[in-house]
């Protein structure tokens, strides 16, 4: 039986064909670095596939153990981090502190802070768009003289597809 899913449920909890959130995500990094004039890498595109194997976040250490094994010799930890660094500066994917994980964003071009609801149990990220919860920050951190330069909320639960019967 195939588990039930709530019709408004995210994409990242409930069966898709993900391999369209595969391609549109790389469809986007290649139009976005097209129009900031910046190199799309083949390092830097792959590892952005990797990041996008799933809607749970991934360390740069699995990154590392794929990249290393498909090479047949091991990848260097320096270039892939850099490769996810540029990723992480354009936009094109968010970290997950709470993880030590990456995931790929889910509007990269526009600009937002990261919010994210974690599923404890599949580790899915389901990424909100919501400018009212980091308006909301923003103006809450000003009340005590704070002046917010990022935020990145990560919210821990239970997502619709691990919650639902099955
Ligand atoms: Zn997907
Ligand atoms: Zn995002
Ligand atoms: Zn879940």
């Amino acid at each position: 039986m195939p588990k039930r899913s709530l019709p408004s449920a995210p994409l990242a909890c409930r069966p898709h064909d993900h391999s369209h959130c595969v391609s549109d995500a790389l469809d986007s990094a290649e139009r976005i670095c097209a129009r900031l004039g910046l190199r799309l890498t083949t390092l830097r595109k792959r590892v952005l596939e990797l990041v996008w194997q799933s809607h749970k976040p991934l360390g740069a250490y699995d990154i590392l153990g794929v990249l290393t094994e498909e090479d047949g010799r091991r990848a260097a930890p320096p270039t892939v981090y850099r490769a996810l660094d540029f990723l992480l500066e354009n936009g094109l994917v968010h970290r997950i502190a709470s993880l030590n994980a990456f995931v790929g964003c889910n509007h990269p071009g526009e600009a937002h802070q990261g919010q994210f609801l974690i599923c404890r149990t599949c580790h899915a990220a389901i990424e909100l768009e919501q400018s009212s919860i980091s308006e909301a920050i923003v103006a809450s951190a000003k009340s005590v003289g704070f002046n917010v330069e990022g935020q990145t909320v990560e919210v821990v639960g239970l997502c619709a597809g691990c919650r639902l019967p099955q």
